[in-house]
């Protein structure tokens, strides 16, 4: 019987500017899989969790990804998914992704890697697809490649893997739900000229900064003047963090993804420590239940681990 274990990580999509264009992977949280390979075809798949998520296939994220894997497979073969989620769904932490991700990933690795990464990217997007009624892969793509992501393009792919240098990841999330697909009907269609150029110049900033190891760079361009004023209403407790934190030493930071988890970046572990200690006590006073997470950049992305 062949059957291969793995972690699949959490990811930020967006980074403040980036808008379904860049993404960073997490070494915390990670999800656990198992995924058996079946002489049977179809894709059957357990929960371990207790997160209630659908095992019908055609319903679940990794059951979508696997679908458009086997699709495109020559022979007839079955997987037997087994799911251990850590990230919580719908907290803006890429928890589909990493469900879909992970499971090309093992499935890829099962045999004997016949497909590239990029196609594994494009079979994960039919999981996002299903999440979130559109293909993107700002979560994808980091999952599968590690570090973070630029996509220049999803149709056709064409992903890029910047370097990026040490940073601490300090994140808040508040117990409360925002659908990705409700985030992303809030938006407005259409960007005033000044505001895409604002966004063009913290975009390309960005990007230099992490290549150029420039944190005051990047400090500077973790700036969204397009999504994140109206994304951020959905956020109790929004501004205060983002001020308070930069006040703290955060370099900066934005709403993860869609929300409602909130992210910090910070040079020094101990300038992360205590913005988590801040986030917690404006949640406290706020009232609201939250979990926070410390960690760090993921450079690896989904990890066979047996
Ligand atoms: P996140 O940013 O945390 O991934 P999304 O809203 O994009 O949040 O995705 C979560 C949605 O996807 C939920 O509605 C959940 O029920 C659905 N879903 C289906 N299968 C899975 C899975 N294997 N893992 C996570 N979410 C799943």
């Amino acid at each position: 019987m062949k059957k291969v274990k793995i972690y699949s990580p959490a990811t930020i999509a967006n980074l403040v500017c980036g808008f379904d264009i860049l993404g960073m992977a997490l070494n915390h949280p990670q999800d656990e899989m198992e995924l058996i390979l079946s002489d049977e075809p179809g894709i059957r798949i357990k929960h371990t969790d207790g997160y209630n998520l659908p095992a019908a296939v055609e319903k679940n994220v990794a059951g979508a990804a696997l679908l458009a894997f086997l699709d495109e497979y020559e022979e007839k073969i079955g997987f037997d998914l087994t799911i251990n989620k850590i990230i919580k769904p719908g907290s803006g932490l890429g928890s589909s992704a990493a469900s879909s991700a992970g499971a090309v990933v093992a499935a890829n690795h099962l045999l004997n890697n016949f497909f590239s990464r990029e196609d594994l990217v494009r079979f994960a997007m039919n999981g996002e697809k299903l999440a979130s009624g559109v293909k993107h892969a700002d979560n994808i793509a980091p999952c599968i490649y590690g570090g973070v992501t630029l996509i220049r393009s999803i149709f056709p792919l064409d992903l890029v893997s910047l370097t990026a240098p040490p940073l601490y990841v300090t994140i808040i999330h508040p117990q409360i739900e925002v659908k990705t697909s409700d985030a992303r009907q809030i938006l407005r269609k259409e960007v005033q000229l000044r505001d895409a150029v604002k966004q063009w110049g913290n975009i390309a900033g960005l990007v230099t900064g992490l290549l150029k190891s420039d944190y005051d760079l990047i400090s500077r361009s973790l700036e969204d003047v397009i999504v994140e004023p109206i994304r951020s209403i959905l956020i109790p407790g929004f501004d205060q963090v983002k001020k308070q934190s930069k006040e703290a030493g955060a370099l900066g930071g934005g709403i993860s993804g869609s929300g409602p988890s909130v992210f910090m970046l910070s040079k020094e572990e101990t300038i992360s420590n205590n913005i988590e200690q801040l986030m917690k006590d404006i949640y406290n006073k706020i009232g609201m239940e939250y979990h926070t997470h410390v960690t760090t950049i993921n450079y690896e992305g989904v990890k066979i681990i047996g």
